[in-house]
């Protein structure tokens, strides 16, 4: 059982759509748990008499007392349930999250996780560092310097409160010196591997349909029993952690993979969990494979989900190419949770970095007024209007009127008048003021739509020359309009 076997990891990229045509190829999506659903996943027993699906043993041996979550509550308090889960294997896999929850438990604590017992996640280090999620309520934005108009729109928003507790001089903690990034790094609460990787079997081998489930003798081995010689191949553990510190998943959500083609390279079953900035995956190997890969040694590849392929593209059938933008070139990381021993004193660590990427996403451009005017005009002229609006938290909407006016001959011009209307992602009234440019690039954007359309309209002045402006003419009339509407002194 030792031999050295080569597992070819296939990462997926924005560029890769390939490879997203071939995973479909060769796995259909089953099943899609959701943490806020209150789902029920039965088993049909023989005379009505319970059977535990991870011990095997019946209600006349073991009790069914307890309500059984497939999806671990301490992932924000998840609803999904069995009806095939005993109280002895309950108890033990409870055992078990203790062991995911240690290993997560900085993650748990940013993303502001509650508790089994109640409460939110805190994370405490020997040095004093303490770092626990702050409910998003107005008492609790009080202390943070927010306008009324902020804190309002920050509760509307998707951003968590964290609150750190910290000296500059504790190991562990490195806050750069303009503000601009955080990197913490903590000492992970002992965990033992395995137990890491269960929790997350348990909820794959739940979620196996009943009429296959006799199949996955072997990975229930692996949920019941340690022994020596496991081959970390078996359960390779993968992780893709999204670029931002940002709850993409809000809700907990566990997808099922089931390979449909006789492609036998490649495992049965894959399962994906998503939980806030990361996805986790894990193959899951049918007895049949089993027999092949790891008696035999054939080869095999493990297969990832491509992240673009995640609930939110599943549940709306539609894919948000914004978000997935920020999926391409993601690698995965493979992570050993094949250890039976415990591990004490590991580092754990998060680098959030503010994120200065503006993102414009252009909603309309159009033209409101054009028209041919007898009259002389001697030289070209152009103006326009800034209506900024700060909608949300962190988001503005730009509407940009432009107005050219274009001489044709000695008896007429041509006045155009056309509407922009820009959304702008991660700025807020301080970002747009400060950087002026960027309102000149939008509106020299503006004034080429503006020139396009003069050509669309009248094609028989296509000979005419208009010329256009150079960015910098754009300044002081940013400056004029925006200390008109107050926004800048
Ligand atoms: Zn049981």
């Amino acid at each position: 059982m030792k031999e050295e076997k080569q597992i070819q990891l296939a990462f997926t990229n924005k560029e890769d759509e390939e490879y997203v045509l071939k995973f479909k190829s060769i796995y259909e999506h089953k099943h899609l748990l959701i943490g806020a659903k209150k789902e029920i996943l039965k088993d049909k027993f023989k005379d009505d008499i319970k059977l535990c699906r991870f011990c095997s043993k019946s209600e006349t041996e073991v009790s069914f007392k307890q309500v059984t979550h497939v999806i671990p509550q301490l992932l924000k308090k998840a609803k999904p349930i069995s009806n095939f889960e005993c109280d002895e294997c309950n108890a033990k896999f409870s055992k078990f999250e203790t062991d995911f929850s240690n290993y997560y438990l900085l993650h748990r604590a940013m993303f502001g996780h509650t508790k089994k017992s109640g409460g939110i996640a805190k994370l405490k280090t020997k040095d004093g560092v303490e770092i626990q999620g702050v409910r998003k309520t107005k008492e609790n934005l009080k202390q943070f310097n927010l306008s009324e108009e902020e804190a309002e729109q920050f509760l509307n928003s998707n951003h968590k409160l964290v609150r750190l507790l910290a000296d500059e001089e504790d190991e562990g903690i490195n806050v750069s010196d303009n503000g601009d990034i955080i990197s913490i790094e903590v000492v992970r609460p002992t965990y033992k591997p395995l137990n890491v990787y269960r929790t997350f079997l348990k909820i794959a081998l739940s979620m196996i349909p009943q009429d296959e489930y006799q199949h996955y003798k072997s990975m229930l081995n692996i949920l019941n029993n340690d022994y020596e010689d496991m081959q970390p191949e078996l359960f390779c553990f993968l992780q893709h952690i999204l670029p931002k510190y940002n709850s993409y998943f809000s809700i907990p959500m566990v997808a099922h993979w089931n390979r449909s083609e006789d492609d036998e390279k490649q495992p049965q079953k894959v399962f994906a969990l998503y939980m806030d900035n990361k996805i986790l995956q894990i193959p899951i190997f049918s007895d049949n494979d089993f027999d092949r890969i790891f008696v035999k040694g054939e080869k095999y590849t493990i297969p990832t989900v491509p992240a673009i392929l995640n609930p939110i593209v599943l549940i709306n059938n539609d894919q948000d190419f914004e978000f997935h933008k920020e999926l391409s070139s993601l690698k995965f990381q493979h992570i050993d949770f094949s250890g039976i021993d415990k591990v004490k004193g590991e580092k754990d660590q998060i680098t959030i970095t503010k994120d200065f990427n503006i993102r414009v996403e252009t909603k309309n451009i159009s033209i409101i007024e054009s028209e041919e005017i007898e009259e002389f005009l001697e030289e070209q002229l152009w103006g326009f209007n800034l209506f900024p609006e700060f909608i949300e938290y962190n988001k503005v909407d730009l509407k940009i009127i432009f107005i050219l006016k274009i001489p044709i001959d000695n008896t007429k011009y041509v006045h155009i008048k056309s509407g922009s209307f820009y959304q702008i992602e991660n700025s807020n009234k301080k970002d747009i003021v400060k950087d002026l440019g960027f309102i000149a690039d939008l509106l020299a954007a503006s004034m080429e739509h503006t020139y396009k359309m003069f050509l669309q309209k009248f094609p028989q002045y296509d000979k005419i020359e208009v010329r256009s402006f150079s960015k910098i003419h754009f300044h002081s009339h940013i400056e004029d309009q925006l200390k008109e509407k107050g926004l800048l002194e």
